[in-house]
């Protein structure tokens, strides 16, 4: 039996693991975490019977008590809410889906506490790679990528020496607005931008994806994950989304992971590695993709990816500033407070204010973190 945690459970990754875990009786779900949504979350706790449930938002606490009075699951909120959620004693493996930097905290919790930590929140090792890898090395946990680009590299290296690796080359689908220039972006709105060509995702990240600051994220992420340079990390946009990343070994060999765009395959691989089992995500059938192609990343209308590789070169809190100010900025985006191309300028004007370094402590990125988004909401603010 496999005794998991769902963290951002009324999330895209989280309602498809729990539709992996309703086809798999060999799950059993101890705890469940989300933000705010008290109905689809008492749907899940009456279907799933947790030991504990968290609501992160205290308004909707009472709510939720209300809606499950009859059931014997703890409820809990707030932020020592979901630290109890990610300490359930029962549970072995964590799956991290919250969204953002607030994920962080419960990453941690989950590490200390010695659970296999089963990884889709990539701003907890955007902001905070060293001290996580660390507690993690030092409490014996592994993480599983979910990210679907690090679930086909972990897949790629699986029983390869790392120090025949040669280069992670990244896929990205190129979002929305692949292809398109500055002059074209002025005027993107938020249902523009809003809509992925392949992939099916929550508000944040499809929007990261439009900037390509996801890919920026993931290059860091994969940093951290893999031990690796980021000069060894090649961007690349391939917009079928049927290759989900590649490894390059010192022979020039290039091993690849490919499946259809359904992101219950890197979540089944999370749950039951290092055992492969049936799926229910969607098949790739072979005869009928499209043919594959590549193309180098147009740095120069897609800011946000130089903006990361700099901020994580420039180290320190730089890459907690930049996920920050990120994430204030598509806030305001997605409140229509700002336009498309303003998100890349607000974070890249957040980030003259950091300086870069070496290991930072984790109340420097919170601070950090706090600071970015505060010169943004002011400056974006302004704006409008
Ligand atoms: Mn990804």
């Amino acid at each position: 039996m496999k005794n998991i945690t769902v963290l951002g459970s009324t999330g895209s990754i989280g309602t498809q693991a729990l539709q992996i875990a309703e086809n798999d009786e060999n799950i059993n779900i101890c705890s469940l975490a989300a933000k705010s949504n008290v109905k689809l979350l008492s749907q899940q706790i009456r279907k799933f019977k947790p030991n504990i449930a968290c609501i992160a938002d205290k308004e909707k606490y009472s709510e939720l008590v209300l809606e499950t009075k009859d059931l014997s699951t703890k409820i809990v909120c707030g932020e020592e809410g979901i630290i109890e959620a990610a300490s359930e004693k029962q549970s072995d493996s964590v799956l991290n889906s919250v969204v953002g930097i607030a994920g962080l905290v419960p990453t941690i919790c989950a590490i200390k506490e010695k659970k296999r930590l089963l990884l889709a929140n990539k701003e907890s090792l955007v902001c905070a790679g060293k001290i996580v890898m660390q507690l993690a090395r030092d409490n014996g946990v592994s993480i599983i990528p979910v990210d679907s680009e690090h679930s086909a590299i972990f897949q790629c290296i699986n029983g390869e020496k790392k120090e025949k690796l040669q280069r992670i080359i990244l896929t990205a689908s190129g979002g929305p607005f692949y292809g398109k220039k500055r002059q074209e972006l002025l005027d993107k709105t938020k249902s523009d931008a809003l809509k992925h060509p392949n992939w099916d995702m929550g508000a944040k990240i499809t929007i990261d994806s439009a900037t390509l600051m996801n890919k920026g994220l993931e290059i860091i992420e994969a940093c951290h994950l893999f031990d690796v340079e980021i000069d060894k990390i090649t961007p690349v946009i391939h917009r079928q989304s049927i290759i989900h990343s590649m490894v390059e070994f010192c022979d020039g060999s290039i091993i690849a992971q490919l499946g259809s765009p359904d992101m219950r395959l890197p979540i089944s691989y999370a749950i039951n590695y290092p055992e492969r089992k049936k799926s229910i995500a969607n098949r790739a059938d072979i005869f009928k993709i499209p043919a594959l192609t590549f193309d180098t990343p147009d740095f120069d209308t897609f800011k946000c990816l130089n903006l990361a590789i700099s901020a994580y070169k420039k180290g320190g809190v730089c890459p907690a500033a930049l996920n920050g100010a990120n994430e204030a900025a598509v806030d305001l985006f997605l409140h229509d407070k700002i336009k498309f191309l303003d998100i890349a300028d607000l974070v890249e004007e957040a980030l003259k204010n950091f300086d870069g370094g070496n290991d930072v402590a984790l109340n420097e990125v919170f601070d950090a973190d706090k600071k970015a988004r505060n010169i943004v909401y002011e400056k974006g603010l302004s704006l409008c």
